[in-house]
């Protein structure tokens, strides 16, 4: 089976921890490629993503920019509302040939709105969710899923955790910073800082 992992985010901006997981997820899964999938607006925030679409996805491309094994994919940037993960998968699913086994990269905070995923038992039925861990979180524990999502994908959950560097690193952190004045070079790509600092965003 050749392996993917879709990694979606509002990547707000994407930083170091993004990619740094994301690398090392996608060698413990042993995955040719890692694509990132930004998402028009995550449904489990209050709030609207602060950069446009359009240059959340030019800062992905100054991210992933020499890394072969990196892409990105506007697909969901493009969708009608409301746009689910599942729509995702089965857009992926219709591009690749069936012997690509497709794994969704979340990070372990994600966890705690798992349960609110449109259709997630669908979901987890249709690709491998692998939880990396964050630092700052607990690690990930599926106690209190089994209930809701039964036993085998508990079984199938656990069994795809990936225990990643802790990074400590969040978009919420560089955008305070940012606004405050405060230096993030050693938080993201020096061509995403560059492209931050002349568009003015996040001020
Ligand atoms: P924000 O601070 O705006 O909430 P974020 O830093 O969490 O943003 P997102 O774009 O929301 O970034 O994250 C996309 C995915 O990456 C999520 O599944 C999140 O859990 C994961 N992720 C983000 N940063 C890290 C990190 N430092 N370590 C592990 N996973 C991470």
């Amino acid at each position: 089976m050749k392996k993917t992992a879709l990694f979606g985010g509002t990547f707000d901006p994407v930083h170091n921890g993004h990619i740094d997981v994301a690398e090392y997820a996608a060698g413990a899964i042993g995955a040719e490629k890692v694509i990132m999938v930004p998402a028009k607006r995550s449904p489990h925030k209050n709030f609207s993503p602060f950069a446009s679409a359009q240059d959340r996805i030019n800062m992905i491309s100054l991210a992933i920019a020499g890394r072969d094994n990196f892409d990105l994919s506007d697909c969901e940037m493009t969708r009608p509302e409301p746009s689910y993960t599942l729509d995702t998968i089965e857009y992926f699913q219709s591009k690749f040939t069936p012997d690509t086994q497709l794994y969704w990269l979340i990070g372990a905070d994600s966890l705690k709105d798992l349960a609110k995923w449109h259709r997630i038992r669908d979901l987890l039925d249709s690709c491998t969710i692998a939880v990396m861990f964050r630092a700052g979180i607990a690690k990930p524990d599926f106690s209190d899923f089994t209930r809701i999502f039964g036993w085998s994908h508990v079984q199938k959950l656990s069994d795809n955790v990936i225990q990643t560097p802790l990074i400590e690193v969040s978009s919420t952190d560089i955008r305070n910073k940012i606004a405050t004045g405060q230096s993030v070079e050693k938080m993201i790509h020096p061509d995403v800082l560059k492209y931050i600092t002349e568009k003015g965003l996040y001020k």
